[in-house]
């Protein structure tokens, strides 16, 4: 078990370091950096970056993306509405969409809610989700600076595996969330988030720590955090 919690620890840093490296490199490449201009979420480790990168112009150029990314996703959840497309609408208390900046550079995409989450309507409060939030911090950012949703909006009874035709109806959504916000990363946590965005079937030891591609988006999967938790030490 020490060796498997020093294996996961490692893997929690490198995925630390490369979506921290990505980030720095969007700073040295002049790109957007909209995720880290917004109100209250300045980050100490980024605001030095390109020089008039955080010029008024760009900030008003940033804030209108952002309105464009809130209103297509608006569209988005409108359109899903109260969901019945798949039996977990019986059983759920509440959907849970996804919260965070609609234009991310960085999306966190799990596999569905848990109990905390079905209760709250929000995804990544449990548990789990405070480790999610702890490696947010990890890499200099806040939750409202990134985008956190799952690849069912709905928790599966029990916390049972999604099967294939909820992942067939949910996933639609999930898809129309990804092009709303057009991030440059896509974070998968879990076999069943790397599977159904890479759609392959290798289990999350074969896929993780390095990147993959996702209709142009860069993908790096690692462990669910609730994988990280069950292991001693991680
Ligand atoms: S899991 Fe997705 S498709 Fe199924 S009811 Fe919930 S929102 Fe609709």
């Amino acid at each position: 078990m020490p060796e498997e919690s020093e294996e996961i620890r490692r893997e929690l840093l490198d995925m630390v370091q490369s979506l921290r490296s990505h980030i720095e490199q969007d700073i040295e490449r002049g790109r957007s950096l909209s995720y880290l201009h917004l109100e209250g979420s300045l980050t100490p480790h980024f605001s030095a970056g390109k020089p008039g990168a955080a010029g008024g112009e760009h900030l008003s150029v940033n804030r209108r993306l952002q309105q464009n990314g809130f209103h297509a996703m608006e569209k988005v959840q409108h359109e899903l509405g109260d969901c019945q497309r798949c039996s977990l609408s019986q059983g759920r208390t509440n959907i849970v969409f996804g919260e965070g900046n609609p234009d991310a550079n960085l999306v966190f995409v799990g596999e569905a809610p848990g109990a905390d989450e079905d209760a709250q309507g929000r995804p990544f409060v449990g548990r789990a989700g405070q480790l999610l939030t702890r490696i947010i911090a990890a890499m200099g950012l806040s939750r409202k600076d990134v985008y956190i949703c799952n690849i069912l909006k709905c928790r599966p009874p029990g916390n049972r595996n999604p099967k294939p035709d909820e992942i067939h109806a949910c996933e639609p959504f999930l898809i129309k969330q990804i092009r709303a916000i057009q991030p440059e990363v896509i974070c998968a946590l879990g076999t069943f988030a790397a599977q159904t965005l890479l759609k392959k079937e290798a289990p999350i030891t074969a896929l993780r720590g390095r990147f993959h591609s996702y209709q142009g988006i860069k993908v790096m999967p690692t462990y669910h955090p609730a994988y990280l938790l069950r292991n001693a030490g991680a």
